[in-house]
């Protein structure tokens, strides 16, 4: 039997904002966009054991070995210079985890979880590890009452949503732009393969959250209700989240762009129940 494994940045083992109720997160590495508003700029890459990142730390937790960098966890003081220097916003920090190592974790703390949330990075990136790992929480009785999501990115194409429909529960997508050339420049993707993944995911009652990202002055939600608004009444009654931009851990020249306010959050919220949404808003604490 194959053993399936994913490269991991970050596991929490108790999380409420990563979906309903107490949840276990997976954060896998590794991303397809290169959002200049992401918040987690070195779970994008891969690392290429380059090197560059193991003479600047301070704790002597990076070395090389066998043409590889290791990064050793106990020495570690999580200061976070190797994230800084990497050139491919990539992380030494990562491990391998095997379906069985996530299983073990969940089997600790089951009794105290609603669910899991694989997110990212990209979580679909490592599409076979998840459909594994999702499939062996299905088939545990002792697990069986862990709900499984994903939060993604929304560009994973229709025939990797077929497959994850059979064991996922729900997928929270994010949409960044509403017009293909503003979803461009947010994302560095085309927006139209986003919108067909919502379309789908809602068609087949797997879309968990579907989050719109405001950036004054960047995002472009404002400048197209009807259309997006009309859009959303098709989708049925899914529920929307309006999220801000801000810039806590953006690298880059969006760590100069204005953040999002609360009465701008209220107002876009505003303006989509006039146009007759009658689903479920939610706004982020700001
Ligand atoms: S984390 Fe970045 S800088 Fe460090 S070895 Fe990997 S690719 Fe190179
Ligand atoms: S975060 Fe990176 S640079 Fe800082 S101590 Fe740990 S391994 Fe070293």
């Amino acid at each position: 039997m194959k053993i399936w494994q994913a490269s991991v940045s970050r596991l929490l083992t108790f999380s409420c904002v990563d979906g309903p109720g107490n949840r276990l997160v997976l954060f896998l590495q590794g991303c397809n966009f290169h959002c200049p508003t992401c918040h987690n700029p070195h779970t994008i890459g891969r690392c290429d054991h380059c090197g560059e990142c193991v003479p600047g730390c301070p704790a002597t937790a990076l070395s090389w070995q066998d043409g590889r960098v290791v990064w050793n966890d106990a020495l570690c003081t999580h200061c976070d210079h190797c994230l800084a220097v990497c050139p491919r916003s990539a992380s030494p920090k990562t491990r391998t985890m095997t379906v069985a190592d996530v299983i073990d974790v969940l089997r600790r703390y089951a009794l105290l979880l609603t669910g899991i949330t694989v997110s990212g990075g990209e979580a679909t990136t490592q599409l076979p590890f998840v459909l594994a790992l999702f499939a062996a929480i299905k088939a545990a009785p002792d697990l069986a009452h862990l709900t499984c999501l994903v939060d993604s990115n929304g560009y994973l194409p229709e025939e990797g949503w077929q497959k994850l429909l059979p064991v996922c529960d729900g997928v929270m997508v994010d949409l960044k732009g509403w017009q293909e050339p503003v979803h461009q420049a947010l994302t560095g993707r085309s927006g139209e393969r986003v919108r067909h993944a919502i379309e789908f995911l809602a068609r087949h009652h797997r879309l968990a959250e579907l989050r719109l990202l405001h950036i004054p002055g960047r995002s472009d939600f404002e400048h197209h209700l009807p259309e997006l608004v009309a859009w959303l009444q098709q989708l049925g009654p899914v529920p929307l989240r309006l999220n801000g931009f801000r810039q806590h851990g953006v690298r880059g020249e969006a760590a100069n762009w204005l953040a999002a306010t609360r009465s701008e959050l209220e107002q876009l919220e505003s303006s989509i129940r006039n146009l007759g949404w009658r689903g479920s808003i939610t706004l982020p604490a700001l």
